[in-house]
């Protein structure tokens, strides 16, 4: 049995010496073969080199390198779609995700479960999360990071997903399968700085909410009958007023509020159907989720054997 871990690396060279000492210390314990596959995504610092120093000191280190930063969510992917496992993990280099977690998820995997995700303990669930999981109709378990065993049933699942716009850990609970989960405390980042910016969150954020979901679609919809019963309610009221003989006002403020807001209405429900429509411009031109530069591993899994030049 070969057990994969996939760590996608944005400007980690901090931390990948020390993460790749304790998985190693991890995979003894397991009876286990393993295979360490570290995606270098677009690294401005010198990540790289310390990847490849390490996969010359051990064979069983793949460095896959991409040709700039394609984010999280696609250096996960591409990891994925590069790792043989049986079994295939995957966490962050930042040690925030304890790899002696590993031990508890290959149990339960032996034990018949196809997926096993870490949930942070002790946290209560944050405002985004339940929002996110008020609005999809797919169930992701609250406080999940993307720190998660999957079987080669399940990659083989996710594989044949090939949406752009990427949440993965929906995705993964879409997928369905035997699922448990094991409880842990996040740890403060054990070197460098977190590399996703405000506005990949917020991206990311969008995209879970708008690849799960149709709520806006309706919601649109849904404001503009709630507009039109309110105008033809005041309407009634306009009709009743002249025939009951009373004076009505030149009527400026009520046909500039009018005006005002069918406006906004409408720009927002033409704003909802254009981020979907963006979103099906981006998966009809079918490009490479990610670019491979380099792969240092088996040649058998060089990139135009995989799914980025299938596509
Ligand atoms: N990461 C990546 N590409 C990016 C941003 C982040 O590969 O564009 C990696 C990063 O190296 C880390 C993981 O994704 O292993 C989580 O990133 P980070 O620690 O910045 O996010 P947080 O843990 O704060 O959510
Ligand atoms: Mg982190």
């Amino acid at each position: 049995m070969l057990l994969s871990v996939v760590v996608p690396c944005c400007n980690e060279s901090a931390n990948v010496g020390e993460l790749h000492r304790r998985l190693a210390e991890v995979c003894a314990g397991l009876d286990l073969d393993a295979e360490f596959i570290f995606v270098d995504d677009g690294s401005r610092d010198d990540t790289l080199e310390r990847l490849k120093a390490l996969a010359g000191s051990d064979p069983r280190v793949r460095v896959l390198s991409l040709s700039r930063n394609f984010g999280h969510q696609a250096a996960l992917s591409a990891g994925i779609d590069h790792a043989a496992g049986d079994a295939v993990v995957v966490m962050d280099a930042d040690l925030q995700h304890p790899p002696e977690l590993i031990g508890a998820f290959v149990t339960r995997w032996r034990a018949g479960y196809d997926l096993v995700y870490a949930f942070r303990q002790g946290v209560r669930p944050r405002l985004g999360y339940r929002l996110i999981n008020a609005l999809i109709s797919t169930r992701i378990p609250p406080e999940s990071a993307d720190f998660r065993l999957m079987d080669r049933r399940v990659v083989d699942a996710f594989r044949r997903m090939p949406e752009r716009a990427r949440f993965i850990r929906g995705m993964i609970s879409w997928l369905g399968f035997r699922q448990c989960g094991v409880g842990y405390h996040d740890r403060q980042r054990f070197a460098g700085r977190r590399s996703y910016t405000v506005r990949q969150t917020a991206r990311m954020a969008l995209n879970a909410v708008l690849a799960f979901s149709t709520v806006p679609l309706r919601a649109a919809s849904l404001l503009g009958l709630c507009t039109l019963a309110a105008g033809l309610l005041y309407g009634a009221y306009i009709l009743y007023a002249r025939l009951a003989g009373r004076p009505i006002e030149p009527g400026w403020t009520a046909l500039m509020l009018t005006v005002l807001i069918l406006g906004g209405v409408q720009l927002i429900c033409v704003g909802i159907i254009a981020e979907y429509v963006g979103r099906i411009f981006e998966e009809v031109k079918q490009r490479p989720l990610y670019v491979v530069r380099e792969w240092i591993g088996p040649a058998d899994r060089r990139p135009d054997d995989r799914r980025e030049g299938a596509r």
